[in-house]
Protein backbone atom coordinates (compact mmCIF):
# COMPACT_ATOMS: atom_id res chain seq x y z
CA UNK A 1 0.00 0.00 0.00
CA UNK A 2 1.37 2.85 -1.10
CA UNK A 3 1.57 5.78 2.41
CA UNK A 4 0.14 9.19 2.39
CA UNK A 5 2.03 12.09 3.91
CA UNK A 6 0.08 14.35 5.83
CA UNK A 7 1.77 17.50 6.94
CA UNK A 8 0.09 19.64 9.35
CA UNK A 9 0.64 23.62 9.26
CA UNK A 10 1.32 25.60 12.91
CA UNK A 11 -0.86 28.25 12.32
CA UNK A 12 -3.25 29.09 14.85
CA UNK A 13 -6.87 27.53 15.19
CA UNK A 14 -5.35 24.02 14.10
CA UNK A 15 -6.86 21.03 16.71
CA UNK A 16 -4.05 18.70 17.29
CA UNK A 17 -6.09 16.30 19.49
CA UNK A 18 -8.19 16.26 16.77
CA UNK A 19 -5.64 15.63 14.46
CA UNK A 20 -3.50 13.29 16.24
CA UNK A 21 -7.16 11.16 17.12
CA UNK A 22 -7.90 11.02 13.16
CA UNK A 23 -4.31 9.46 12.20
CA UNK A 24 -4.37 7.52 14.96
CA UNK A 25 -7.75 5.90 13.32
CA UNK A 26 -5.96 5.72 10.26
CA UNK A 27 -3.22 4.12 11.46
CA UNK A 28 -4.97 1.50 12.86
CA UNK A 29 -6.92 0.58 9.95
CA UNK A 30 -3.29 -0.22 8.72
CA UNK A 31 -2.61 2.79 6.30
CA UNK A 32 0.67 3.55 6.41
CA UNK A 33 1.67 7.36 7.39
CA UNK A 34 3.64 9.61 7.78
CA UNK A 35 3.14 13.17 9.48
CA UNK A 36 5.25 16.43 8.82
CA UNK A 37 4.59 19.58 11.02
CA UNK A 38 5.35 22.98 11.74
CA UNK A 39 5.34 25.46 14.37
CA UNK A 40 5.56 28.85 13.11
CA UNK A 41 2.61 30.65 15.50
CA UNK A 42 3.97 28.77 18.79
CA UNK A 43 7.66 29.48 17.41
CA UNK A 44 6.51 33.67 17.16
CA UNK A 45 5.60 33.46 20.73
CA UNK A 46 8.42 31.89 21.91
CA UNK A 47 10.88 33.68 20.29
CA UNK A 48 9.11 37.35 21.03
CA UNK A 49 9.02 36.13 24.64
CA UNK A 50 12.97 35.39 24.50
CA UNK A 51 13.53 38.53 23.09
CA UNK A 52 13.82 37.93 19.61
CA UNK A 53 11.02 38.44 17.93
CA UNK A 54 10.32 36.73 14.46
CA UNK A 55 11.57 38.48 11.08
CA UNK A 56 10.19 37.74 7.44
CA UNK A 57 11.92 38.67 4.34
CA UNK A 58 9.94 38.79 1.33
CA UNK A 59 11.89 37.68 -2.03
CA UNK A 60 12.22 39.15 -5.45
CA UNK A 61 9.75 37.01 -6.50
CA UNK A 62 7.14 37.34 -4.12
CA UNK A 63 7.69 34.95 -1.33
CA UNK A 64 8.12 35.23 2.21
CA UNK A 65 10.01 33.29 4.68
CA UNK A 66 11.47 33.72 8.16
CA UNK A 67 14.64 35.12 8.75
CA UNK A 68 16.37 32.67 10.84
CA UNK A 69 19.90 33.75 11.78
CA UNK A 70 21.58 31.51 15.02
CA UNK A 71 19.67 32.49 17.83
CA UNK A 72 16.61 32.56 15.48
CA UNK A 73 17.47 28.67 14.24
CA UNK A 74 18.03 27.44 18.28
CA UNK A 75 14.57 28.94 19.13
CA UNK A 76 13.12 27.43 16.08
CA UNK A 77 14.67 24.40 16.99
CA UNK A 78 13.52 24.27 20.56
CA UNK A 79 9.68 24.78 19.02
CA UNK A 80 9.39 22.37 16.21
CA UNK A 81 11.75 19.73 17.42
CA UNK A 82 10.70 20.25 21.14
CA UNK A 83 7.05 21.89 22.22
CA UNK A 84 5.37 21.00 18.81
CA UNK A 85 7.21 17.70 17.93
CA UNK A 86 6.87 16.23 21.67
CA UNK A 87 3.36 17.44 21.94
CA UNK A 88 2.26 15.52 18.63
CA UNK A 89 4.51 12.04 19.66
CA UNK A 90 2.44 12.06 23.22
CA UNK A 91 -0.90 12.17 21.65
CA UNK A 92 -0.15 9.55 19.32
CA UNK A 93 1.95 7.49 22.33
CA UNK A 94 -1.64 8.17 24.48
CA UNK A 95 -3.74 6.77 21.22
CA UNK A 96 -1.76 3.53 21.23
CA UNK A 97 0.38 4.79 18.16
CA UNK A 98 4.31 4.07 18.14
CA UNK A 99 5.00 7.46 17.02
CA UNK A 100 8.88 8.34 16.88
CA UNK A 101 9.45 12.45 16.65
CA UNK A 102 12.52 13.51 14.17
CA UNK A 103 13.47 16.47 12.82
CA UNK A 104 15.04 16.55 9.12
CA UNK A 105 18.68 16.74 10.74
CA UNK A 106 18.47 13.70 12.48
CA UNK A 107 19.67 10.75 9.91
CA UNK A 108 19.72 13.20 7.45
CA UNK A 109 16.19 12.63 6.51
CA UNK A 110 15.56 15.93 4.56
CA UNK A 111 19.02 16.62 3.15
CA UNK A 112 20.25 19.96 1.10
CA UNK A 113 22.44 22.77 0.36
CA UNK A 114 22.34 25.97 2.53
CA UNK A 115 21.54 29.45 0.80
CA UNK A 116 25.00 31.11 0.75
CA UNK A 117 22.11 34.25 1.09
CA UNK A 118 18.90 35.08 0.91
CA UNK A 119 17.74 38.17 -1.62
CA UNK A 120 15.28 40.01 0.27
CA UNK A 121 13.47 43.33 -1.23
CA UNK A 122 13.09 46.00 1.30
CA UNK A 123 11.42 49.03 0.57
CA UNK A 124 11.59 48.54 -3.19
CA UNK A 125 15.66 47.75 -3.48
CA UNK A 126 16.73 44.00 -3.29
CA UNK A 127 19.57 43.27 -0.97
CA UNK A 128 21.37 40.25 0.06
CA UNK A 129 21.62 38.87 3.96
CA UNK A 130 24.51 36.06 4.36
CA UNK A 131 23.22 35.72 8.27
CA UNK A 132 20.64 32.71 7.55
CA UNK A 133 20.57 29.10 7.93
CA UNK A 134 18.19 28.53 4.88
CA UNK A 135 17.95 25.76 2.57
CA UNK A 136 15.62 23.93 0.33
CA UNK A 137 15.64 19.90 0.40
CA UNK A 138 16.99 18.20 -2.37
CA UNK A 139 16.84 14.66 -0.64
CA UNK A 140 15.31 12.28 1.68
CA UNK A 141 16.52 9.77 3.55
CA UNK A 142 14.08 7.03 2.45
CA UNK A 143 15.70 4.27 3.74
CA UNK A 144 15.62 5.65 7.05
CA UNK A 145 11.84 6.37 6.91
CA UNK A 146 11.02 3.06 4.96
CA UNK A 147 12.76 1.02 8.02
CA UNK A 148 11.18 3.12 10.30
CA UNK A 149 7.63 2.00 9.10
CA UNK A 150 8.22 -1.36 8.06
CA UNK A 151 8.98 -1.92 11.54
CA UNK A 152 5.54 0.01 12.70
CA UNK A 153 6.90 2.88 13.96
CA UNK A 154 5.19 6.20 12.77
CA UNK A 155 7.51 8.92 11.44
CA UNK A 156 6.39 12.21 12.93
CA UNK A 157 9.09 14.76 10.84
CA UNK A 158 9.35 18.67 11.64
CA UNK A 159 12.11 20.73 10.12
CA UNK A 160 14.77 21.92 10.13
CA UNK A 161 16.68 19.73 7.52
CA UNK A 162 20.44 19.06 7.31
CA UNK A 163 23.10 20.84 4.83
CA UNK A 164 24.92 18.91 2.98
CA UNK A 165 27.76 20.11 5.53
CA UNK A 166 25.51 19.25 8.11
CA UNK A 167 24.25 22.25 9.41
CA UNK A 168 20.90 22.85 10.98
CA UNK A 169 19.20 24.58 7.66
CA UNK A 170 15.21 25.80 8.39
CA UNK A 171 13.71 24.39 5.26
CA UNK A 172 10.03 25.25 4.35
CA UNK A 173 7.25 22.45 5.96
CA UNK A 174 5.35 22.33 2.96
CA UNK A 175 8.17 21.42 0.25
CA UNK A 176 9.83 19.03 2.76
CA UNK A 177 6.90 16.82 2.46
CA UNK A 178 5.88 17.39 -0.51
CA UNK A 179 9.88 15.68 -1.37
CA UNK A 180 9.02 13.34 1.32
CA UNK A 181 5.55 12.29 -0.73
CA UNK A 182 7.36 12.09 -4.30
CA UNK A 183 10.50 10.24 -2.78
CA UNK A 184 8.43 7.60 -0.92
CA UNK A 185 5.72 7.59 -3.92
CA UNK A 186 2.77 8.39 -1.94
CA UNK A 187 -0.16 8.13 -3.58
CA UNK A 188 -1.85 11.24 -1.44
CA UNK A 189 0.14 14.57 -0.22
CA UNK A 190 -2.61 15.87 2.50
CA UNK A 191 -1.61 20.03 3.15
CA UNK A 192 -3.40 20.90 6.44
CA UNK A 193 -4.04 24.18 7.68
CA UNK A 194 -5.87 27.27 8.81
CA UNK A 195 -8.48 27.52 5.67
CA UNK A 196 -10.82 25.26 4.21
CA UNK A 197 -8.24 25.35 1.21
CA UNK A 198 -7.22 27.28 -2.12
CA UNK A 199 -9.67 30.16 -1.89
CA UNK A 200 -10.67 32.19 -4.86
CA UNK A 201 -11.45 35.05 -2.86
CA UNK A 202 -9.19 35.07 0.43
CA UNK A 203 -10.47 35.32 2.54
CA UNK A 204 -14.02 34.52 1.93
CA UNK A 205 -14.36 30.50 2.96
CA UNK A 206 -17.09 30.15 0.90
CA UNK A 207 -14.97 30.77 -2.10
CA UNK A 208 -13.79 26.91 -2.08
CA UNK A 209 -11.90 25.83 -5.36
CA UNK A 210 -12.84 21.95 -4.76
CA UNK A 211 -10.77 20.58 -7.83
CA UNK A 212 -7.64 21.74 -9.92
CA UNK A 213 -6.85 19.45 -12.56
CA UNK A 214 -3.24 19.97 -14.03
CA UNK A 215 -4.03 22.27 -16.51
CA UNK A 216 -5.68 24.84 -14.30
CA UNK A 217 -2.73 24.94 -12.19
CA UNK A 218 -1.15 28.35 -13.17
CA UNK A 219 -4.46 30.11 -13.39
CA UNK A 220 -4.98 28.48 -9.45
CA UNK A 221 -1.72 29.85 -8.52
CA UNK A 222 -3.12 33.23 -9.19
CA UNK A 223 -5.39 33.39 -6.33
CA UNK A 224 -2.78 31.83 -3.93
CA UNK A 225 -1.56 35.62 -1.85
CA UNK A 226 1.63 35.27 1.08
CA UNK A 227 2.41 31.33 2.19
CA UNK A 228 -0.11 30.02 0.24
CA UNK A 229 2.27 30.11 -2.98
CA UNK A 230 4.47 28.42 -1.04
CA UNK A 231 2.10 25.50 -0.22
CA UNK A 232 0.91 25.69 -3.81
CA UNK A 233 4.18 25.52 -5.19
CA UNK A 234 4.99 22.56 -2.75
CA UNK A 235 1.83 20.57 -4.30
CA UNK A 236 3.25 21.49 -7.33
CA UNK A 237 6.36 19.74 -7.05
CA UNK A 238 4.68 16.87 -5.02
CA UNK A 239 2.43 16.64 -8.33
CA UNK A 240 5.87 16.79 -10.66
CA UNK A 241 7.52 14.42 -8.59
CA UNK A 242 4.63 11.53 -9.52
CA UNK A 243 2.20 12.06 -6.64
CA UNK A 244 -1.25 11.61 -7.63
CA UNK A 245 -3.27 14.04 -5.74
CA UNK A 246 -2.33 16.53 -3.47
CA UNK A 247 -5.26 17.79 -0.98
CA UNK A 248 -5.18 21.26 0.94
CA UNK A 249 -7.91 21.64 3.61
CA UNK A 250 -8.55 22.29 6.77
CA UNK A 251 -7.06 20.97 10.26
CA UNK A 252 -9.56 23.33 12.50
CA UNK A 253 -12.07 20.05 12.08
CA UNK A 254 -13.17 17.73 14.19
CA UNK A 255 -12.57 14.81 11.95
CA UNK A 256 -9.64 16.59 9.57
CA UNK A 257 -7.99 13.65 7.97
CA UNK A 258 -10.84 11.64 7.31
CA UNK A 259 -12.86 14.93 5.97
CA UNK A 260 -10.08 15.74 3.25
CA UNK A 261 -9.78 11.82 2.51
CA UNK A 262 -13.36 12.16 1.74
CA UNK A 263 -13.14 15.24 -0.60
CA UNK A 264 -13.54 18.28 1.77
CA UNK A 265 -10.94 21.23 0.60
CA UNK A 266 -9.11 21.23 -2.68
CA UNK A 267 -8.04 18.40 -4.52
CA UNK A 268 -4.88 19.42 -6.60
CA UNK A 269 -4.50 16.49 -9.34
CA UNK A 270 -1.64 14.87 -11.15
CA UNK A 271 -1.26 14.59 -14.78
P1 LIG B 1 0.38 26.56 7.82
O1 LIG B 1 1.43 27.20 8.68
O2 LIG B 1 -0.82 26.11 8.56
O3 LIG B 1 0.95 25.49 6.92
P2 LIG B 1 0.38 28.88 6.13
O4 LIG B 1 0.20 30.04 7.02
O5 LIG B 1 1.72 28.54 5.64
O6 LIG B 1 -0.26 27.63 6.83
O7 LIG B 1 -0.54 29.02 4.82
C1 LIG B 1 -1.92 29.15 4.88
C2 LIG B 1 -2.33 30.62 4.84
O8 LIG B 1 -2.30 31.11 3.50
C3 LIG B 1 -3.74 30.88 5.29
O9 LIG B 1 -3.86 30.96 6.69
C4 LIG B 1 -4.06 32.23 4.62
O10 LIG B 1 -3.77 33.29 5.49
C5 LIG B 1 -3.08 32.31 3.44
N1 LIG B 1 -3.69 32.45 2.11
C6 LIG B 1 -3.30 33.34 1.18
N2 LIG B 1 -4.01 33.22 0.05
C7 LIG B 1 -4.89 32.22 0.25
C8 LIG B 1 -5.91 31.64 -0.58
N3 LIG B 1 -6.15 32.05 -1.83
N4 LIG B 1 -6.62 30.62 -0.05
C9 LIG B 1 -6.37 30.18 1.20
N5 LIG B 1 -5.44 30.71 2.02
C10 LIG B 1 -4.70 31.72 1.56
Amino acid sequence: MQPIIIKVGGSEGIDLDALCADVASLVHDGVPLVLVHGGSAETNRVATALGHPPQFVTSPSGFTSRLTDRKAIEIFEMVYCGSVNKGIVERLQGLGINAVGLSGLDGRIWEGKRKKGLRAVENGKTRIIRDTWTGTVERVNVELLQSLMSAGYLPVLTPPGCSVDGEAINVDGDRAAARTAAALGAETLMLLSNVPGLLKDFPDEDSLIEEVPPAEFEAAMEFAQGRMRIKMLGAKEALDGGVSRVILGDARHASPVREALDGAGTVLLGG
